[in-house]
């Protein structure tokens, strides 16, 4: 006979491990079952890396900052009950021309939100920054609300403390097929049958094959980042040296943004990546090892805007998106009438999502237990999508 628990989660990676302590933090009496196709926290997904960009005036989307600030609390909370430090806040450098999104949007978010910001003008940026070279007319934002959280020690954390507060997780279990309806929900995995009264799905880059009914397009790229060890260190510390991103858009036409950290204790370099979708591919059979071809372009936007950061090539990876159409996180309730009091949903979180695992592990919870949640999530549901379904 299938075992049965008050709720299941099918992935444990970013979204689903802080769901699972959200869920017990909220109501210890229930019984949660996280099921994981590979270990806590992996390789394979979207969280690994070392380090992911927190920042808070969002060019993304203002409605995106409510939900920040609330994700920076909770960053709190969790740092506190497992005496990790997981969130590194020292600073956040936007660059690019004054119409470029990411510094014009910025802007708005700070403005909109009351965010206390800086606007650096070139002359600014090169006294204040001498690290960064920037071209033409290219101004600086500056906040101090920003810096990186440690991504696979965030998973870690959530899932120690899920699992302190009795959480049944279990890794190398692969969830094949789930069903809900009126009578409860049924999972099978590779290992076994469970059901439950609820079903949380947190599946990331593979969201796409357990929620095809849904008929919305989550795409999954591959996508490299790049660690260079730079000749001198210091200027690259984090006292001095913020977590960055270049916009080089003209006209207002976005080609992505080169984003990249300071140097980190557990960084065997300098990060280098580009937020902007890579090539499409299959989370089964990607290549995920790095190639040359894939860090040249990486290697030179080093070059060309922190030219003291270049150096040796210390590591690469390859690491997923799961793109939603519109680039927004999609957190709903299932659409089916038979299931949606039963099945809530998490993914398409197109590549800015870390920064919101702590938000986003609260508002699922609410959901999962109280149908629906006390955050600002309703720009996230499935509805936008109405028209294309
Ligand atoms: C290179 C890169 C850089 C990024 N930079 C930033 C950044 O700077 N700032 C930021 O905020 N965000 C960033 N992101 C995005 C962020 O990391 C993701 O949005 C977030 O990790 C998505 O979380 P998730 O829970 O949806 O996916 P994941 O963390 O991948 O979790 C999904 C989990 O589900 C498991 N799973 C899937 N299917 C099954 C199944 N059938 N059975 C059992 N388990 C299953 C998977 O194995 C995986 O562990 C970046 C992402 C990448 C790839």
């Amino acid at each position: 006979m299938a075992e049965k628990f008050d709720i299941i989660v099918i992935g444990v990676g970013s979204m689903g491990a802080a769901a699972c302590y959200e869920l017990l933090r909220r109501d210890p009496s229930r019984r949660v079952l996280g099921l994981e196709q590979f270990e806590i926290p992996n390789a394979r997904g979207s969280h690994h890396g070392y380090c992911r960009a927190f920042r808070t005036a969002y060019f993304e989307h203002p409605d995106y900052v409510a939900l920040l600030r609330s994700a920076l609390n909770l960053w709190r909370e969790i740092e506190a009950e497992t005496q990790t430090k997981l969130l590194h806040l020292a600073g956040g450098l936007y660059m690019g021309r004054p119409e470029s999104a990411l510094v014009r949007d910025s802007i708005r978010a700070a403005r909109l939100h009351n965010l206390p910001h800086a606007l650096l003008s070139r002359a600014e940026l090169a006294s204040r920054f001498p690290q960064f070279c920037v071209e033409g007319d290219a101004v600086g934002f500056f906040e101090e609300q920003a810096g990186y959280v440690r991504c696979e020690k965030a998973v870690q954390a959530y899932a120690t403390a899920a699992r302190q507060r009795g959480a049944e997780l279990h890794e190398f279990e692969c969830v094949q097929f789930w069903r809900a309806g009126p009578s409860g929900a049924h999972v099978t995995t590779d290992r076994d049958t469970y059901e439950a009264d609820q079903l949380l799905i947190t599946a990331g880059p593979w969201a796409g094959r357990l929620l095809a009914e849904l008929g919305v397009e989550l795409r999954v790229t591959r996508q490299v980042a790049a660690w260079l060890r730079p000749a001198a260190a210091e200027p690259f510390a984090s006292e001095r040296f913020p977590v960055w991103g270049i916009d080089p858009g003209a006209d207002g036409r976005p080609c992505g943004i080169w984003y990249g950290f300071p140097l980190t204790p557990e960084t065997p370099g300098l990060k280098i990546a580009h937020h902007w979708p890579g090539q499409p591919c299959d989370p089964q059979t990607v290549d995920r090892v790095a190639t040359p071809e894939d860090v040249a372009p990486l290697g030179e936007a080093m070059r060309r805007y922190v030219p003291e950061g270049h150096g040796d090539l210390v590591n690469a990876q390859v690491c997923l998106y799961a793109n939603s159409p519109d680039g927004h996180f999609i957190i709903d309730r299932h659409p089916d009438p038979s299931m949606h009091d039963r099945v809530t949903i998490a993914c398409g979180f197109s590549g800015h999502g870390f920064k919101f695992v702590s938000v986003v592990g609260k508002a699922l919870a609410e959901i999962v237990l109280e149908g629906r949640s006390s955050e600002p999530i309703d720009f996230l549901g499935l509805a936008r999508f109405a028209h294309q379904t």
